[in-house]
This record gives C-alpha cells, structure tokens and sequence, in this order.
C-alpha cells in the first residue's frame, strides 16, 4: 500500500522529467513569441466556482470531481481544469480594467476522478491559454492557430482539428428546439443519461460516445445551421484568418459544448495514433463565462492541452525529445587529497555555468570512468597524488579520444574556452 501511489496518479521521474522539460521550454517560448503571461492560480477552489464555471450537468463536475469539506466547514475541490480559476482571478483582480485583451497561459496539475485507462489519469497536466476581452474573430484563429504551431514546433504529425460554432444565447433557442423535435420521439431509445440530458442539456446528446445515442442523433439539426447572423458571420472568419494562413480544418457539427457561456468558436485537436483517448487539445469561446462568476460581461476564449498524451503521441511517432542528462565535466579523483581539490573544482565550474560532476560514491577510478562515460561527460579530468605533486590534471576529451596534461590553475579558463568553442560550431 505504501509503495503504491493512488490510482491514477504518475511520478515523473529522473529520466523522464527531461521530457517534461523540453515540453516547457517549447510552450514558454512559443507563449513569449505570442504574447501571453504565465497565470498561476490555486491547486483547489470553492466547490461553487467549478459548478458554475464548467457546469453542473458536466461529466466533470458531476462525477469526477475531487471534493471535500475543509476543517472550516467551506466545501473545496481540486481544479478540474483551469479556465474557472483564470476567470475568477480575472474577476478578483479586476483585471479587466487594464488595457485590453488579457492574454494569459498555465501549466500544472489538474484533478478528476476518472476511469483511469491509457491517456487517462486522475493527477494528469495541462498547458492552456485565455485571452479574455475580444469578440474578435482574429483571437479564435490565433489561439487554434497557436495550438498547431506548438504541435508543429514538436514536431507532431497526424494531428485533425475540428471546429464548429455551438453560437450564441440568441440563436442557440433555436437549435435547442430544432433538436428537441428532432429529439424528443426517440427519447425511449437514447441512453439513460442522455434521457437527463434531453431536459437538461440536449446539445449534449451530440457527443455522446454510446453508439445508440450517435445513431440516433445521425442527421440532427446542426448547430451551424441555426447561427444568427452575428455568429455565422463571425464563425465565417475565423475559418477565413484560419484559411488565409494554410490551416486545414474539418467543421464538424457534433463538435458542441453543452452550456449557455459556450459561445460560437468551439475546437478540437486528434491525434489518430494515441489509441483510445486521441484527443489532445481543445477549446472554445466562452464569452457568457466571465459574467457567469460575478464579472463584467466579457468575451473569452481559450484552449487546454494534455501533456501526458501529448508524450504517448510523441513517443509513438518516435519524435525526439530534449538530449539526455549530460555533464559538460567529470571530475575522477583518487585518495582523499584529490577528492578534496575535486569539490573545489566542480564549484568553479558549476559557479561558471558548468555542468560539472565528481564522484560521490567513493567509487575505483576505472567505475568513475565508467559513470563519466554513461552520462556522456564531455570532458574527464583525472586527479590522483601524482598530478597533484606536479600541479596538473589530466583532461580527457572524450568525444575526441585525446588527452592531454593542463596545469591545475589553467584548467578552468581551458574548459569554458573549449565550451565556447563548442558551442559556436
Ligand atoms: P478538457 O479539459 O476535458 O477539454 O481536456 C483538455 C485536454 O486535457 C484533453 O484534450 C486531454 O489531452 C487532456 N485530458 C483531459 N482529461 C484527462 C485525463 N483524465 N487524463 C489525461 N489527460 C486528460
């Protein structure tokens, strides 16, 4: 039990972190290049903020959200997602009377109780954005088109984005009841949650994943075909920015995100090689959102993708990550003498941006090459009485096969040399 993680949960461990690392090193640039500030916000909130900000008649919220009463009596939950969250501190902080739009991502840990399968994990990672205060077009083509880049930037191939309009309080009366009458007569048939649903939350029905319910809901009135003008015009340029700059998309009509603060854009990013759970991002407008938690009205749109299957689809399509540990220098050292001239040694090349290494374990020489050698040490130096009688260390390049003996005081001012050298070839 007690070497046992709860279920659903993953360590990340030396080895693998890299992987996470380089994942986001990309997303912090690509978000500099773009212009979003990072937002970090608490791991839990008021249970409130998640039924109103991602809905009661969610999967999410209804089932699998992590919730307990705190000694203070106050219901709290882990954060599921983390559009809420930003909406919330958005509202706090009254952000929204800064200059306009407020572009914002985050990186962390979300929490659902979900089935835990491959790709689906009840501790599991999420990079996102939200830019909050723009209606126009423009944000939602630059944030899908935002989300392709980083796939690109990764090197990522297979990915299918689909988009679709889910439009707005005006126009979505109409579909609901479009879909109610198309609906209604086969409410016998559908599942049992979508029978709630039909009362509750119809649209829903669209994605439902049991296969009687995607038969039933075949030819369906679509939702891109109730738009107002407003938002069919609106979702006419997003696909025109997306167009004008060679995005491919399919607009998918069953692409719908069940409640009223889900408005027009609504987008999904698959990946065909990642088995079951192929989605690996997604996002929307939410432009009734930021009113709903006690803000001003407020468009808003953003996207949330999951790190760890965006790994599996990494790894299965063989795509390289950042380069494993390294050392730049080894330090061998032999007899407590040289040891003790070692741990001086690595803090001056550590304190001169080095990555610099020494024997920890009282290994043998020959076990002290080895380990240099497994870490793919650039260079080894090599310490023993001898070398220290006479002032010098010997410097292996270990790429080059050479080696050679420096005089213990040059021997910092060789190593940064030879880095810079390295470096500019
Ligand atoms: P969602 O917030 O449900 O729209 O999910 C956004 C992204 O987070 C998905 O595309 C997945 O990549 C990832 N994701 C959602 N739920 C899980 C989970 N339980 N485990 C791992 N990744 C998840």
């Amino acid at each position: 039990m007690l070497t046992a993680g709860p279920k659903g949960t993953n360590d990340i461990l030396p080895g693998e972190i890299e992987k996470w690392h380089y994942l986001e090193e990309v997303i912090r640039e690509i978000c500099r290049q773009y212009g979003y500030s990072e937002i970090r916000t608490p791991v839990f909130e008021h249970t409130e903020l998640f039924l109103r900000g991602v809905g009661d008649t969610t999967d999410v919220v209804e089932k699998e959200m992590y919730t307990f009463i705190d000694k203070g009596k106050r219901s709290i939950s882990l954060r599921p997602e983390q559009t809420a969250s930003v909406v919330r501190s958005y509202v706090e902080h009254k952000i929204y009377a800064q200059p306009q739009p407020t572009k914002v991502y985050y990186l962390g840990p979300m929490f659902r109780y979900a089935n835990v399968q491959a790709g689906r994990y009840r501790q599991f990672h999420q990079f996102g954005v939200e830019v909050l205060g723009s209606y126009d077009p423009v944000v939602d083509a630059e944030v899908i088109t935002m989300a392709m880049e980083f796939y690109h930037r990764i090197g990522l191939h297979g990915m299918e984005l689909h988009i679709n309009s889910v439009g707005c309080k005006e126009c979505r009366p109409v579909h609901r009841q479009r879909l109610l009458e198309f609906l209604n007569p086969k409410e016998k048939k559908l599942c049992h949650l979508c029978r709630s649903r039909l009362a509750k939350n119809p649209m829903r029905i669209l994605d439902c994943k049991e296969e009687q319910c995607q038969e039933l809901s075949r030819g369906a009135p679509a939702t891109a075909d109730c738009l107002c003008e407003k938002c069919a015009s609106h979702f006419a340029m997003v696909r025109k920015y997306l167009d004008d700059v060679g995005i491919q998309y399919n607009v998918n009509d069953r692409l719908v995100r069940g409640l009223d603060y889900y408005t027009n854009t609504a987008f999904e990013i698959m990946v065909s090689d990642i088995g079951a759970q192929s989605s690996i991002g997604g996002g929307g407008r939410y432009d009734g959102l930021i009113e709903e938690v006690g803000g001003p009205p407020t468009p808003g749109i953003g996207y949330a993708l999951g790190l760890e299957r965006i790994i599996a689809a990494m790894e299965r399509q063989g795509l390289e990550f950042a380069k494993d540990r390294t050392f730049d220098v080894f330090v061998a050292a032999l007899g407590e003498k040289a040891r003790e001239q070692a741990f001086k040694l690595v803090l001056d090349f550590r304190r001169a941006g080095l990555v610099a290494e020494m024997d920890l374990m009282g290994r043998s020489l020959k076990a002290q090459m080895k380990f240099a050698d497994r870490f793919n040490s650039g260079f080894t130096l090599i310490l023993g009485d001898e070398e220290l009688a006479k002032g010098v260390i010997v410097v292996r390049n270990m790429a080059a096969g050479e080696q050679t003996e420096i005089p213990l005081g040059g021997i910092l001012d060789y190593l940064t040399k030879q880095k810079r050298r390295n470096s500019s070839t």
